[in-house]
């Protein structure tokens, strides 16, 4: 299948990004480049996409030490890695899962295997997922493993160009990590601040305050979200966060929080009801 041609923005001499492409999923792919090596975010779901970043870099003659890290384990981040070589970094969690489905699309004839992911339903969202894009779940079985793993957080100096990963989990997936440029206060945020996938979409009121809590403390200027079309800034951090805890004042007053409610009580006076509903809720439990 011929893939489209990606466009990418500059956000400072040292960070770019690509654009989303909504037909086939196609998430951000990040990079932050320093004096002597570039960090790659993200690797996408084709390989071409990831060809054509790395060619835009080449003709920028960026360093050929290319090092790349997954943002999480999902199909539309990693399957880009089918014949790369470089290093590739990533969380000790989304190497596990990696490794998982890896072994199964190589050696298992089971579909029941995928049952070992997580809940029946939850499998069944992320294979209907798959399907939609047109893609097969057993491709993980060419995708190469990560070969540097960390458990917390990694720093990277990129020559005179600084980068930190940090493992922030939250409702999308558990392993997911977000990458600071840290000179250029850039984040890059994977999917993390993105529902769960699984049959029944949802945040959680536990973890979803102190994900956008932590994020806020970074007090960065642009945070590119994979699969939104814009980078967010700290505003949108901060309404997100208000919403939040209007929401859990709401809860401990009995009430029952839905998108009525919520616009009745004005706090999300400018938002729409397709803005609540992907981003803002339902937050469960
Ligand atoms: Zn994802």
């Amino acid at each position: 299948m011929m893939q489209d041609k990606i466009k990418i923005e500059k956000l400072s001499d040292q960070v770019f990004y690509s654009h989303t492409n909504h037909k086939c999923d196609q998430p951000i792919l990040g990079a932050i480049v320093g004096s002597s090596a570039v960090l790659m975010v993200d690797a996408g779901g084709h390989e071409e996409y990831l060809r054509q970043f790395l060619n835009f870099l080449k003709e920028r003659n960026a360093p050929e030490n290319v090092l790349l890290v997954l943002t999480h384990w999902h199909w539309d981040h990693v399957f880009g890695l089918a014949g790369y070589g470089n290093q590739i970094i990533a969380h000790s969690l989304t190497f596990a899962r990696l490794n998982l489905l890896k072994q199964m699309a190589l050696n298992s004839t089971d579909e029941k295997c995928w049952e070992k992911l997580g809940s029946q339903e939850e499998a069944h969202s992320y294979l209907l997922d798959l399907a939609r894009c047109h893609v097969a779940w057993r491709d993980y079985g060419h995708i190469p493993l990560p070969d540097v793993l960390f458990d917390d957080s990694l720093e990277i100096d990129l020559g005179g160009v600084r980068c930190r990963i940090e493992r922030v989990g939250g409702d999308h997936s558990e392993d997911s990590c977000v990458v600071r440029a840290l000179d250029s206060e850039v984040v890059f945020l994977g999917d993390a601040l993105y529902r769960s996938w699984g049959a029944e979409k949802r945040y959680s009121r536990k973890r979803l305050p102190d994900l956008i809590k932590r994020l806020v403390a970074y007090n960065a200027g642009t945070y590119l979200l994979a699969h939104e079309p814009t980078p967010l800034n700290l505003d949108h951090l901060l309404h997100w966060q208000n919403v939040v805890q209007k929401i859990k004042a709401l809860d401990a007053e009995g009430g029952n929080v839905n998108f009525e409610t919520l616009r009745k009580s004005n706090i999300i006076e400018n938002a729409t009801e397709q803005f609540f509903l992907e981003l803002m809720g339902p937050i469960y439990d």
